[in-house]
């Protein structure tokens, strides 16, 4: 219920999307592109014709305070204008940042140029690092996404730059205003340390109306410190956090198409029976 087509930084069209999806057995699918709705509103009109149920979806940029926290929405009316509105303003200011770490890699005489980036947006409407990292592999800075993000464009290294963006509260807002679900990705990216700090992230979500966590999810993937002991808690404590506050426990992989595997996290045949219930599907 978590990947990115090419509409956004993942390198498959949705087409091919819903072809692997078939090929791996999905019940429930979903392609949630970076602040775009592109690639899974051509999804959903071409979803009839596969076994598995579709549902729309986005993650959406956000940030409160200096924590990056994403929002996923499901199942939503693309239609709404304010939800367009929003996710021009997100690629606008997507593409502003990728100018300014241009700027810093020719600072460090790093040949990099927006044309290089442009190669691998292709189609896209929503540039991110990941097409910055993939040109860099091309251009043989660097051999792969994880050394680009780890020498580069990770937080904290030479050529990050912070996005404006909107808070979790505008983003659940964006949503429900499209009547859509809010569900948080990836929770322990947002703190995996620090579980009761977590808990105190959830409260304030939930207060905003977020309606499910992202409780399984493929952490190995992505550049994380955490360890498989504090994923495995981690996992634990929101799976028992969602069953005592009522809410939806969804999970996904996050795919791009560059790692990991598009249905390699699996959620548990009663969790899926959930999902399909609580979506009416
Ligand atoms: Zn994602």
């Amino acid at each position: 219920m978590h990947c990115h087509s090419n509409f956004s930084d993942g390198i498959y069209s949705p087409e091919e999307l819903l072809e692997l999806a078939q090929k791996e057995g999905l019940k429930l699918f979903s392609i949630t592109d970076h602040d775009a709705i592109e690639g899974t509103n051509v999804a959903e009109k071409m979803s009839n014709n596969y076994s598995f149920a579709y549902l729309t979806g986005i993650e959406l940029s956000a940030r409160y305070e200096q924590t990056k926290i994403e929002i996923l929405g499901y199942n939503f009316d693309s239609t709404k204008a304010r939800l367009h509105e929003k996710m021009m303003f997100l690629q606008e200011k997507r593409n502003e940042r990728i100018f300014k770490i241009l700027r810093k890699l020719e600072e460090m005489n790093l040949d990099v140029t927006y044309d290089d980036i442009l190669k691998q947006i292709g189609s896209g409407v929503s540039p991110g690092r990941p097409h910055l990292a993939r040109a860099m592999i091309e251009k043989k800075i660097v051999k792969t996404i994880n050394e680009a993000f780890e020498k580069y464009l990770g937080n904290e290294k030479p050529a990050y730059v912070q996005r404006e963006t909107i808070t979790p509260q505008e983003a659940i807002e964006l949503v429900l205003s499209g009547n859509g679900t809010a569900v948080l990705p990836h929770p322990l990216l947002v703190e995996g340390e620090n579980l009761q700090k977590l808990e105190e992230y959830l409260e304030l979500l939930i207060s905003w109306k977020l309606e499910g966590i992202e409780v399984y999810y493929d952490y190995s993937h992505i550049e994380t410190f955490l360890s498989k002991r504090k994923i495995k808690a981690g996992i634990e404590f929101l799976s028992n956090y969602c069953k005592k506050n009522d809410l939806l426990i969804t999970g996904g992989t996050d795919f791009h198409g560059d790692s990991g595997m598009l249905g390699s996290v699996r959620v548990p045949k009663e969790e899926i029976k959930n999902i399909l219930t609580y979506f009416n599907l």
